[in-house]
This record gives structure tokens, sequence and C-alpha cells, in this order.
């Protein structure tokens, strides 16, 4: 089984989701997490809106913080866009790059999110590229050749091991409840690792975390987790309220 070089990681994505007001879950999260240590890193990419808040409520917790998209260049004519440096500033270690949402709702091309992660990685935050499949194209057979094509188009050179992880998220899975089986996980997640060697090279390809991504919830995760190549998860709706959150943290518990 291959060994990451990093402890798993467990990332909420709160999509947009949350004000000043559900700082509170950060506080009762951070409370969970006094008496407990799991066997992972943790993470909650908010809205831009609470980023600095946010930093500041997590204080020198073990929590990290990251973005939920970022534009390519360093600044500019982009309206309503927000650059990976400006992430950073706010004490960012990461960010989501490609979520599928972003490329249904705002045409996100690979080679778009190529150049997202890339200039996460010029930012010096970690980018969380998001790859998956829809409905149609699993139930034809081409679930392995879109992971291919999505990686090789969004992956950029001196992605590593260190700067990217890799999200697993079926499309059909987020928000719906419905969940792949274990084989369908380990098939895809199996397939990733493969084709990131040819990508990245064996060595950062063993050491890369993949996530998996859809309607992971308290009551599957550790099911998820135990899976062969799933290094984490990232977390949509499970992760807007602490209890549920932690919940699938103790997965690694
Ligand atoms: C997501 O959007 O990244 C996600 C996994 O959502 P959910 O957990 O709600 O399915």
């Amino acid at each position: 089984m291959p060994k990451t070089k990093f402890p798993p990681l467990v990332a909420g994505n709160w999509k947009m989701n949350g004000t000043l007001a559900s700082l509170e879950e950060i506080d009762k999260l951070k409370e969970h997490l006094k008496n407990a240590d799991p066997a992972c890193d943790i993470m909650i990419c908010p809205p831009f809106t609470l980023l600095f808040p946010m930093s500041e409520r997590l204080g020198d917790s073990r929590i990290a913080m990251g973005g939920q998209d970022c534009h390519w260049e360093v600044s500019g004519a982009h309206t309503g866009d927000v650059a990976a440096e400006m992430i950073a500033e706010t004490g960012a270690a990461a960010c989501i790059v490609g979520h599928s949402e972003r490329r249904a709702d705002h045409g996100e091309t690979d080679e778009i999110v190529s150049r997202k992660a890339a200039a996460a990685h010029r930012a010096g935050l970690v980018a969380i590229i998001c790859i998956g499949e829809t409905i149609e194209e699993r139930e034809a057979g081409k679930t392995l050749d879109v992971i291919s094509t999505q990686l090789k188009g969004s992956v950029p050179s001196g992605s590593d091991a260190a700067n990217t992880i890799i999200a697993y998220e079926p499309v059909w899975a987020i928000g719906t409840g419905h969940t792949p089986t274990t084989e369908q996980v380990a098939e895809v997640h199996a397939h990733i690792r493969k084709e990131l060697a040819g990508i990245v090279g064996a060595e950062e390809a063993e050491g890369m975390r993949i996530l998996y991504g859809g309607s992971v919830k308290p009551a599957n995760a550790a099911e998820l987790m135990s899976v062969e190549n799933v290094n984490g998860a990232l977390v949509g709706g499970a992760s807007l309220k602490a209890d549920d959150f932690f919940g699938i943290i103790k997965a690694y518990m």
C-alpha cells in the first residue's frame, strides 16, 4: 500500500455557506479537539469573506484553512475574482481548484484549473485539485478515461506531493447522499495513483494525498477512509456543523 509523505487530510468545504455567526462552529470544533489526537490533518475552506476572521478564530489551533477557488493572475481587471496571493495573505495554507460546481457553474476547463493550481503553487498554497465523473460518464463506462483526461489537463508542471492534493469527487455523489461502493472508490483511487506517476513521477505520486469526496458523513467515513489509496476526505455538507465534521475526523482516531 503506498505510503503518502503526509498524514491523511480531512478538509471541509463550506461552499457558499457561513457568516460571522458560523465561526461558533470553529470554537466547537476546537473544543472537540481539545482531548483528541486524530492521526490526520484538519482543514476548513470557508467562503472568501470569512478567511481573515476565521484565521483569527483558529489562532494557534491545529486546524488549517483553505480557499475554495482562486484566479490564475496575481492582480488586475478581474472583477469579483480573488488572487491566490490574496488568499495566502489571510493565513490560508491551501486552495481548492476545479471543484465540479465551478467546472459546471463557471465553465472551468482542465486548462483553467491547471492555471489556477499553478497560481496556488506560486502563492505558496497547496492546490487541492478536484476531479470526478458525472453519472452519464460512469454509466457509459467512461469513468477511468475521464479521470485520466482531467488529471493530465488539470495537474500543472511543478506539482509534487508537498504542494498538491487530488480530490476524487464523483459529481453524482456530491450533496446527493449517494456514495460509490468501496470497490468503485478503490478502483478510481488506484487509477489516479497510477496516472499520477506518469505526470509527477513515481516517487511524488506515491507520496501524494488522494482524498475522496461526495456525501461523506460520520456514518460512512470510517469505511470510506479505510479504502486503499484513500488518504482523507473532502467534505461539503457535513463540514458545516462541528459535531458532524468531528464525527468524520473520528475515522482517524
Ligand atoms: C463537496 O462539494 O466537495 C462535497 C464533497 O460535498 P458533500 O460532502 O456535501 O457531498
